[in-house]
């Protein structure tokens, strides 16, 4: 019988880092933790810890791109840089109509196949 447990489709998720040893949180990862110098390891991810990024955010810049590569069948998209209650800062698709700096949005992870190549997760605050 084959197990087919691992083809589940799962829930996109991207991972925010925390260092053990001071408890520095990152996204993306560093290499070394800015506050305690520990190493990571980015094979093993040894002494540092991940946690899905989502929830409630605030939008803390946001612009609008009209000039689109080929293949995208809409006039423009929103991109913004949104941060999440613990600090973590990342950017990622605006999806509402009329963005204002500093509203409240809540972060979701989407599988983007929009561009060549292999499709990425991507954040989308809504
Ligand atoms: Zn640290």
């Amino acid at each position: 019988m084959i197990d087919f447990s691992a083809y589940d489709v799962k829930t996109p998720e991207i991972l925010g880092h925390r260092c053990c040893a001071c408890g520095s949180i990152y996204y993306p990862a560093p290499m070394i933790c800015a506050k305690c110098s520990a190493r990571r390891d980015p094979v093993t991810g040894k002494h540092w810890e991940t946690f899905a990024l989502e929830g409630p955010v605030t939008l803390r810049s946001w612009t609008r791109v009209w000039n689109l590569p080929d293949g995208y069948n809409v006039k423009f998209l929103l991109f913004g840089i949104a941060e999440f209650a613990n600090g973590l800062r990342a950017s990622g698709r605006v999806a509402v109509e009329e963005p204002t700096i500093g509203m409240r949005l809540t972060s979701r992870v989407e599988e983007s196949d929009e561009r060549p190549g292999k499709p990425v997760n991507i954040f989308v605050f809504e």
